[in-house]
């Protein structure tokens, strides 16, 4: 059963993987992998700590000869995400993972895996295990809760750890070094409205705009698919002017992180200009369609009769909301300098909804610099103080600005050439990591993201590759091995 993992190769990664599914480890119930990770770090005789967040961590200093190195911090989280299939008997609280090797890969059965990222952990433990290899100072640091609120990064306190050079060992493709991620923040608008009677000679439509693929807000800005709220807005923006269209209600995508997919609006219409809507829908449709056609093939854009609305928008509001959104920023605004390819600013107008006199605005921002990102904060914020709205910012994080000159980026890519014949892929992501956040408490750190391959993580079809874990662990070994004096 699970135990046959511990015979793969490298053994002592595999053997410490493999007491780690044994330990439950949901997000937010980790009260168990800590006590084991203490009493692990204990029984090696290191000096091991736990500050008040939650964070656990393990020194061990440099081996003979090895001490005039810069200080190492390798990097994981310790919490997994609990995803079962509906027939899977499990509880995460309790239960053990059951790993099981299926050919190249190591999966659970019905169940997360949790290599995400109990595979850099288990990466980690064997370092801080071993008698052979040789390192300089180094540090464990075991974050917690990463998976649903980062609540261990976000908890990190200055002056507790010596390192020069974070290791983060929680990506999932080997042969790719990160370098960069972005920071986030919540724009949150308000638009508040008089309900305002339904007057005669008027005709109730809605309009759809639907069949776009949405996607990802930060992996996935970068594709020009179409945004379903900027793009009814845009619509609404010439109905009202040329129709007399009036709005009664407006709502369009759902998750924050999400590009929205669907929106639509309910509209009242001058009974006159009936066929010139119907007119100007198929008009912008093959508009949209013309522009966005080859990246969003599924594009509709509908009309529809519908149901009398009992209120509309009072109508300077109408217009007010009408122009901010359309005004308001949306999809990449700057792509990185030092990484090509890798989106550096980015926004997301996410979400619409009107109710009983408010209507409700969301954005999602994100930046890998955070004075980029402040900037997009105050263009937003201007665009909806100019319509009238309260607007609020929540939720900020950093980011982690790529720096091409690490000095630790080239020694790996270096060995990696070295080792294995081929230049690593450097990387930036356009979404938030553990290392935005910990390296805005230590600045000083030079941080590299890596780790073995992975797929389908947070679902119960999670898998680690297994040749792909020795690569990493004899390219690991060689780091340290290599690490630049201080
Ligand atoms: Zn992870």
């Amino acid at each position: 059963m699970s135990k046959e993992i511990v015979n793969l190769e490298p053994l002592a990664v595999w053997e410490n993987f493999y007491k780690l599914t044994q330990v439950p480890r949901p997000s937010k119930k980790e009260e168990k992998i800590q006590s084991f990770m203490m009493d692990f770090g204990k029984s090696l005789g290191l000096v091991t700590e736990k500050d008040k967040v939650g964070n656990i961590l393990i020194r061990k200093p440099a081996t003979p000869g090895m001490e005039n190195r810069k200080g190492v911090v390798f990097q994981g989280h310790l919490d997994m995400v609990p995803q079962k299939n509906n027939s899977t008997v499990h509880d995460f609280e309790k239960d053990p993972i059951d790993a099981w090797i299926d050919g190249e890969w190591v999966r659970a059965r019905g169940t997360t895996l949790g290599a995400d990222n109990g595979i850099g952990v288990a990466c980690a433990m064997a370092v801080l295990q071993s008698k052979t290899l040789v390192h300089g100072p180094l540090e464990a640091l075991f974050t917690c809760d990463e998976e649903t609120g980062m609540t261990g990064a976000f908890g990190l306190q200055p002056n507790w750890l010596n390192g020069d050079i974070l290791l983060n060992m929680d990506s999932e493709e080997e042969g790719e070094l990160y370098v960069g991620c972005a920071g986030g923040i919540n724009a949150d608008i308000e638009f508040e409205y008089d309900e305002v009677i339904i007057p005669e000679d008027v005709t109730p439509f809605k309009l759809v705009v639907s069949g776009l693929k949405g996607g990802h807000s930060g992996l996935d800005i970068n594709l020009g698919r179409g945004n379903a709220n900027k793009l009814i807005v845009r619509f609404l923006k010439h109905a009202t002017r040329e129709l007399d269209v009036r709005l009664a209600e407006i709502n369009g995508g759902g998750m924050r992180n999400a590009i929205p997919r669907e929106a639509y609006a309910v509209v009242l219409v001058p009974t006159d200009n009936i066929s010139l809507l119907k007119k100007a829908v198929l008009r912008y449709e093959s508009i949209y369609k013309n522009e966005l056609g080859a990246v969003e093939p599924t594009l509709t854009f509908t009309v529809e009769e519908a149901e009398v609305p009992k209120s509309l928008i009072e109508e300077r509001v109408q217009d007010d909301i009408i122009d901010a959104i359309y005004g308001c920023p949306n999809g990449v605004i700057r792509m990185s300098d030092g990484m090509p390819g890798m989106v550096e600013t980015s926004t997301n107008l996410s979400t619409i909804k009107s109710s009983k006199g408010v209507i409700f605005v969301k954005c999602l921002l994100r930046s890998s610099v955070d004075t980029a990102k402040d900037d997009l904060v105050e263009q937003v914020d201007s665009v909806f103080a100019l319509g009238g709205a309260m607007v609020s910012f929540d939720g900020g994080y950093p980011g982690w600005k790529p720096n091409m000159d690490s000095e630790i980026l080239a020694q790996m890519k270096e060995i990696y050439l070295k080792k294995f014949g081929r230049t690593p892929a450097v990387m930036g992501i356009h979404a938030g990591l553990e290392c935005g956040i910990l390296g805005a408490v230590y600045p000083n750190w030079d941080m590299i993201s890596f780790g073995p391959t992975m797929r389908s993580p947070h679902s119960p079809d999670e898998r680690v590759n297994i040749p792909s874990v020795l690569k990493f662990w004899d390219f690991l070994v060689e780091i340290l091995k290599n690490i630049p004096v201080k």
